[in-house]
């Protein structure tokens, strides 16, 4: 029976100790690190998220600032407003909202945001950064670097030689997830809807990350024994043993065959989710410290 690895608990000491650090750094520079999240429309997810990223950086110390749109704003309002927080000083931080209203080109928006202040990791530059391997200028990001955070802790600290198998290839989740494996030393392979024999390919997999989006699409019977499974997906699913019309959330993988074969497996909800704001956060004290020239701080755990 696999551990089930808890990313609420990883998550809190990741901010506890970004917390700690944004402290030292107010004390030693006078700086507060500075976020803005500028959100577009109304869609609901998207106010819980933007709402749980402003609280959680209050509670990390940091200057926390929400810019709402209205759902028809124009893009050139948009891009203004991106424009005013890159040469706001008290900023370091800026996260556009996604999914932008199908009007604004969504490109243009996040290459307008400076490489510097792109907390996302979205940016071409970022992007390219990841890319070369140059992690330790670009700002990766926060989903992967939270799935890979939980990874390595899973294994004892150290994937190396692993097999790593991502399923799923978007720009977001699954690309940057295995660059990140890259620098770890796995052999990463990206699988995706067009891969032959997926569920063979699963079955080669030290560490599985899925990605995809599918309602418990790999079930325990894909799974290599002792597997660590990192399990991205967030879906919504019906949930009538709640109740008429109740829902529940569930991932990728199907939790319940899959943890009777896996070493260890991240729940959903509770498992990479939590991590996402954690690294976001990290990531902002990252970008305020980088925009005083300051030292570099030491990974996380
Ligand atoms: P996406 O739709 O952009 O990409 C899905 C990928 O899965 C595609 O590359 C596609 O090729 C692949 N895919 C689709 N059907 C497949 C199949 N049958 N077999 C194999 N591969 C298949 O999705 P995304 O943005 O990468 O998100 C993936 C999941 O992760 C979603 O459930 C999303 O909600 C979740 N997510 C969670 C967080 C978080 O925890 N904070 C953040 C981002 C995304």
């Amino acid at each position: 029976e696999a551990t089930i690895i808890d990313g609420k608990a990883t998550a809190a000491s990741v901010t506890d100790e970004i917390s700690a650090r944004a402290t030292r750094l107010v004390e030693e520079t006078g700086v507060k690190p500075g976020l803005a999240v500028v959100l577009v429309g109304e869609d609901p997810a998207s106010q819980v998220y933007v709402r749980n990223k402003g609280r959680m950086a209050e509670k990390c110390g940091f200057h926390s600032v929400q810019h709402n749109l209205p759902a028809d704003a124009a893009e050139i309002d948009i891009l203004s407003l991106v424009t005013q927080l890159n040469n706001d000083p008290e900023i370091h931080g800026i996260l556009v909202q996604l999914p932008l209203p199908a009007h604004i080109d969504e490109g243009k928006v996040l290459q307008l945001i400076k490489p510097e202040k792109d907390v996302d990791g979205f940016h071409p530059v970022n992007v390219g950064l990841l890319g070369a391997g140059q992690t330790e200028k670009a700002l990766v990001p926060c989903t992967p670097a939270g799935a890979v955070l939980l990874a390595k802790r899973a294994a004892g600290g150290d994937l190396a030689g692993l097999n790593a198998v991502i399923v799923g290839r978007s720009n977001i989740v699954g690309k940057p997830v295995a660059q990140l494996l890259l620098q770890e030393n796995c052999t990463v392979t990206i699988s995706h809807s067009r891969t032959r024999d997926l569920q063979e390919v699963v079955k080669g997999a030290d560490l599985l990350i899925a990605a995809v989006g599918r309602p418990q699409m790999i079930t325990g019977d894909w799974i290599k024994e002792g597997a660590i499974i990192i399990d991205v997906g967030i879906n919504r699913i019906p949930a009538p043993e709640k109740g008429e019309g109740k829902t529940r959330l569930v991932g990728d993988v199907d939790f319940d065959t899959a943890k009777t074969v896996a070493k260890a497996i991240t729940p959903v909800p509770g498992g990479v989710g939590p991590m996402t704001i954690a690294m976001l956060m990290a990531n902002t004290l990252t970008a305020a410290r980088r925009q005083q020239n300051l030292a570099e701080e030491p990974p996380l755990f």
